[in-house]
């Protein structure tokens, strides 16, 4: 076993770190305030290659492992929750569902301009009435003469508002469940897609959330994506490499809360010393620190087999990871709030938005609950073996 980041993954951490401190720090408030898409950095995070990541060079991505895609989602979570959702949902549940089931005609003509930023993809599961339970949703794809025709409605779509490519689910075939779903790619110009109603979120304000309206919207047939009635199935391996960017987002947003709790602590007199000086509040900041590092190397590890193995083979660990990196954010939101005191409830400090941003982990890309009913399907359902027995 090797526990040695490479020297180009420790670089691409440096690289992140210094960039998000110096280009997204500084307006990382105002779009939260605003809700306005932070369009200019995300087109330098293009620059950078951080929409692309784990897209080979030829077709203008970076060309990266899924620990590289780890470590620079948590620098851009360490900073705003946003940014990162931004970057993750398009890296690996958009564009990602091109890349891993597109023919080759359909990569060469969408992913150049996704992988590079200059173009931003949206994915469309979840529908007003179905989300955890998602092969249950509504939205129709009929074919015709000359392809398929959409109808229905998808909610809280991450990026609609500026994306110009969307991946949309649909059923194909009702008689047969979660195997009569397929994929479509729809572009934003088609007169059938509208985006409607954009969510006023708790937290990650700035990332764009809104639904999306099908109304006999018409895609020629080269428009499916992957085999016809394989969407769903499909779409549980788009979502494992969405959930490991989660928990990456996770542990950067923990870590974030930690530093601003540590320093703040430094710099907070109470009794007549520094918060940071109280025994209680160190063992607090000491056990959060170990929870970041612990679940980080976990998520590490995973990713490290999500590059070497069948994806489906570390589905489970992907879901534990997940929802182990969701509980610690939330346990470092709350603790780092309690460090920060009544100051801590207010928006003088940078760290509020940190307790905003967190509660959304326990929730989306599969809820918590969601996560565990997986591993518990791997241990009860599928008779999974436990790894190094
Ligand atoms: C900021 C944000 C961005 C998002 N981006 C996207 C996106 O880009 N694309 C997209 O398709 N969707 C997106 N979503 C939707 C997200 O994935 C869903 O909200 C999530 O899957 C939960 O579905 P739901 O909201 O319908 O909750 P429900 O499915 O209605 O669940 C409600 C509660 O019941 C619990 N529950 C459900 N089933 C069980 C069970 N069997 N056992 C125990 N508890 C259960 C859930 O865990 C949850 O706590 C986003 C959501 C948010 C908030």
């Amino acid at each position: 076993m090797d526990f040695e980041l490479t020297q180009e993954q420790e670089m691409i951490r440096a690289t992140v770190r210094d960039f998000a401190e110096k280009e997204i720090r500084p307006v990382a408030a105002y779009h939260d305030q605003t809700g306005e898409f932070p369009s200019k950095t995300v087109a330098k995070m293009g620059s950078l290659g951080l929409m692309g990541m784990l897209i080979p060079t030829e077709y203008e991505g970076a060309g990266l492992d899924t620990i590289s895609f780890a470590l620079a989602l948590e620098e851009v979570a360490r900073i705003c929750g946003s940014h990162a959702l931004i970057m993750s949902a398009h890296n690996t549940l958009g564009m990602g569902n091109i890349w891993l089931t597109g023919t080759e005609e359909q990569k060469k003509r969408y992913i150049p301009d996704l992988a590079s930023g200059r173009k931003l993809a949206a994915w469309a599961l979840t529908e007003p009435a179905s989300g955890s339970d998602a092969a249950a949703m509504r939205t129709t794809a009929t074919k015709t003469a000359n392809g398929w025709v959409l109808n229905g409605a998808k909610n809280f779509c991450t990026n609609a508002p500026v994306a110009s490519t969307f991946v949309i689910m649909a059923v194909t075939d009702p008689t047969k469940g979660n195997k009569g779903i397929s994929a479509f790619i729809v572009e934003r110009s088609n007169p059938g897609l509208k985006v409607g109603k954009m969510e006023d979120k708790l937290g990650v304000r700035a990332s764009g959330t809104a639904q999306v309206l099908l109304n006999d919207c018409e895609v020629p047939r080269d428009a499916l994506l992957g085999e016809e009635h394989r969407g769903f199935v499909n779409a549980l391996r788009i979502l494992d490499n969405g959930r490991i960017g989660i928990g990456a987002m996770a542990v950067g947003l923990a870590q974030g809360a930690l530093e601003e709790a540590v320093k703040y602590a430094k710099s907070r007199k109470v009794f007549g010393a520094a918060l940071a000086k109280q025994q209680a509040v160190q063992f607090q900041l000491a056990e959060l620190h170990t929870d970041c590092e612990l679940v980080r190397h976990f998520i590490f590890y995973t990713a490290w087999r999500m590059d070497r193995k069948d994806p489906l083979e570390v589905s489970d660990l992907v879901s534990m990871c997940n929802f182990r990196a969701n509980r610690l954010v939330c346990e470092a939101a709350d603790r780092a709030m309690q460090v920060h005191g009544g100051m801590g409830y207010t928006r003088a400090l940078p760290f509020e938005h940190i307790y905003r941003h967190h509660r959304r982990y326990r929730i989306t890309e599969g809820s918590e609950e969601i996560q565990i009913r997986r591993v518990a399907q791997y241990l009860f359902e599928f008779g999974r073996r436990a790894r190094g027995a």
